[in-house]
């Protein structure tokens, strides 16, 4: 039986146990919520420019810690390390770009008769964000970088399995010199720790990144106190390919294999023009058998291991042994290992072509012509992302404002860039995070009207 005081965390490449980290309980949350609140008082009473500098030097020291985060990362989450080093010069970047906003949360001057009318961007107060397992280090900092710029307090409540790059973000913020408890980890289940951040009072907004399901418990939770929330939820992303695509980059399995298919944004639905759809089989079938899957912290190794035992027996289910399918291959032994697959027999309503399943497994199905394309890229309740293959103009620009999708990508798979807006449409998510709008979702908009007409009677 596993301690509920206590989270062990392993290294999915071997199952070795990497850390044992205390769990947070709700006193834990409820005292550490009750710090942040005096902690941000006086962070929001600071010049933006000095908060700014602050950010800055945070920034500084994860630059110069790049490759002890990418390590960390390496062995609390099994990712490569190549994209382990990018995590952590995302979140270096996210706090450069966010302490750029400080000086520019600007309000407005609105023509009002009798006087003047100004808005003001305040600060919520304390933000509780809420990460997954998947992308430990940037989903952390996606929620709690351009909330602190903005003037507030952060409770981040980690995943169970993947505490330790946040616990190391906020050891780095005090070394840079931000305000005690400004900044706070709280690693934790997400039943006790979770929830009593979703419902303590004094949270001011939840940034939630998870599957769709507990997002539906969060924001029913926050509407009973009617506290805002951003979801960032689940995906089951198109990548609809049309027959004149270039089909060498359209059809690039990391599209979907990429952190080994634990990405909410993985191209998981590969649509292809059926006058193509043998061509891209056998494509397919060439790319998944040269994928290198093995140790991460190997340079040469392009996928990993899955996160924990609970997930492979998860994706295993929706890949019975006699599926038709292409494989690729993976190593045995202790780890958390499946090879990248797609699924070949599938019907578009078959269960693993509409859910979530969030391993290294893609469904490969074909389509007729634009109309079809479009009908199947949004027969989906999810609205993440999804990529669009075609070198006419035209209908790049139709078929990306028919797809119901809130990140979408023409002749590219790139999904996030933190200079530009993240969410989802439908059971996707709520609301945007990054990009230039990103510290407004930290803000509550106040209308001051000021009269010149003298003393009111
Ligand atoms: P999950 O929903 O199980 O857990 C996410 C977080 O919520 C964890 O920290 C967990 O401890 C916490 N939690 C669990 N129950 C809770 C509760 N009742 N109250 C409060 N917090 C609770 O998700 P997961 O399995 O860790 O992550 C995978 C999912 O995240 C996938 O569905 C993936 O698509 C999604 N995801 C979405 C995005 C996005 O930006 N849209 C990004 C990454 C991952």
């Amino acid at each position: 039986m596993s301690d509920p005081h206590e989270l062990k965390v392993l290294n999915p490449a071997t199952e070795e146990v990497v850390a044992t980290v205390p769990a947070a309980g709700a006193q834990d949350v409820d005292a550490a919520v009750a710090r942040a609140v005096r902690a941000q008082t006086g962070w929001a009473a600071l010049a933006p420019a000095d908060r700014a500098r602050q950010l800055r030097r945070f920034a500084d020291v994860v630059d110069a810690r790049i490759e002890e985060l990418a390590l960390l990362e390496v062995r609390e989450a099994g990712h490569t390390l190549g994209n382990a080093r990018w995590e952590a010069g995302n979140a270096r970047d996210l706090l450069l770009y966010s302490a750029g906003g400080t000086e520019r949360l600007l309000g407005r001057q609105i023509p009002a008769p009798g006087g003047w009318d100004v808005t003001f961007h305040e600060p919520l107060g304390v933000i509780g964000v809420i990460a997954p397992w998947n992308f430990p280090m940037p989903i952390a900092a996606w929620g709690s970088f351009p909330a602190l710029a903005a003037g507030n307090a952060v409770l981040l409540k980690p995943a169970e399995t993947t505490p330790l790059t946040a616990l190391r973000l906020a050891e780095l913020a005090r070394e840079a010199g931000l305000p005690e408890h400004l900044f706070q980890v709280l690693p934790g289940h997400g039943h006790t720790a979770g929830r009593a951040l979703v419902d303590h009072p004094d949270v001011a907004k939840i940034v939630f990144t998870g599957s769709s399901r507990t997002g539906r418990e969060v924001m029913e939770r926050c509407a009973r106190l009617v506290k805002p929330v951003t979801l960032e939820l689940g995906g089951k992303s198109p990548n609809v390919v049309f027959a004149d695509a270039d089909l060498t980059s359209a059809l690039d399995p990391f599209s979907f294999l990429d952190n080994s298919g634990q990405d909410c944004c993985a191209r998981t639905r590969i649509l292809v023009q059926e006058t193509v759809f043998e061509e891209a089989w056998d494509f397919l079938a060439d790319a998944l058998a040269a994928v290198v899957v093995g140790d991460p912290a190997d340079e040469r190794t392009q996928m990993g291991p899955l996160i924990s035992r609970q997930q492979l027996d998860r994706v295993r289910t929706y890949v019975p042994d006699d599926i038709p399918a292409l494989r690729g291959s993976a190593p045995g032994g202790p780890g958390f290992w499946f090879p990248p697959t797609v699924l070949t027999g599938e019907r578009d309503d078959s269960r693993a072509a509409r859910e979530e399943i969030f391993g290294p497994v893609a469904v490969l199905l074909p389509f007729t012509d634009e109309e079809d394309a479009v009908r199947l890229a949004n027969d989906t309740p999810y609205g993440l992302s999804g990529s669009v293959w075609t070198r006419d103009v035209g209908r790049a620009l139709r078929v990306s404002q028919a797809v119901r999708a809130g990140n979408l990508s023409v002749n590219s798979h790139a999904s996030v860039r933190y200079w530009t807006p993240f969410g989802g449409f439908k059971q996707s998510g709520l609301g945007r995070e990054l990009g230039p709008d990103a510290l407004s979702a930290f803000t509550e908009t106040k209308n001051v009207f000021i009269s010149t007409e003298g003393p009111a009677l």
